[in-house]
């Protein structure tokens, strides 16, 4: 019922511009040809985000594209509470998380699961669905990454991103991949205060993998020292990023 209460939520926060119209109906098939059924596409304004109370002054902006994949553990519930978190993280260096575009449909199970082991089931999905506003964030059921995951300490079998250093793919480059396992009550007590989300999209958005440096800070190589934390370097960093733009 909530979630529903939600979907009527975002229908009506669905931007509306003629063009914007004719364009989302040819978008919407195109996802289905690679795979996906019963698409749905959302326009998020972010500023539903902001806090009351919020006195952050931002000075750049970013958008994302999100596909939350349905039968996969996440919800759009369990979505919004995760944008919430990046918008609040990233709202420290004065860049705002200011739009969404949310596709949701129902996949097959491979697409489900992101296997990196066969590195063609995930480029399909990339190569196969429009083109799209990047980041793209997939919330999906599981990230099967066996030769991986030594990249990624922090979140073995929760998340990876694929930013630009990586190219070996540059139709994956500015991709994440989420799985619903960050929204278990056990990892969100072992990470009070972090997300992984805002960790993955720290990668594509900083061009960079861990800090080594035992600094506490979002994107640490060590579980313990990761928080929601964002360093003035880092936000620096950040805002030189191309996919960020000056408010
Ligand atoms: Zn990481």
């Amino acid at each position: 019922m909530l979630e529903k209460i939600l979907v009527i939520y975002l229908i009506l926060l669905l931007t509306c511009s003629q063009t914007f119209a004719l364009s989302q109906k040819s978008e919407k098939k195109a996802w289905e040809r690679g795979g996906f059924s019963k698409v749905k596409i959302y326009h998020l304004n972010a500023d539903r985000f902001a806090t009351e109370n919020e006195v952050q002054q931002f000075t750049h902006k970013f958008a994302l594209t999100v596909v939350l994949i349905r039968e996969s553990g996440w919800t759009i519930n369990l979505a919004l509470e995760n944008f919430q978190k990046a918008y609040e993280i990233f709202a420290q260096c004065g860049v705002k998380l200011n739009k969404i575009k949310l596709v949701i449909g129902h996949a097959p199970l491979k697409h489900r699961v992101a296997d990196f082991g066969i590195l063609g089931i995930d480029r399909f999905i990339a190569l196969n669905t429009p083109p799209t506003l990047h980041p793209i964030v997939y919330l999906m059921e599981d990230t099967n990454m066996y030769f991986i995951e030594t990249l990624n300490i922090h979140n073995p079998h929760m998340s990876y991103a694929y930013f630009e250093k990586v190219k070996s793919f540059p139709e994956l480059v500015n991709t994440t991949w989420v799985s619903s396992f960050i929204n278990m009550n056990s990892e969100k007590r072992l990470r009070a205060g972090y997300n992984s989300l805002a960790h993955e999209l720290g990668h594509i958005l900083l061009n960079d993998g861990h800090v080594l440096e035992k600094i506490p800070n979002l994107m640490s190589e060590y579980v313990d020292l990761g928080n929601n934390k964002l360093t003035k370097k880092q936000c620096e960093k950040i805002k030189n990023s191309p996919l960020v733009f000056p408010l």
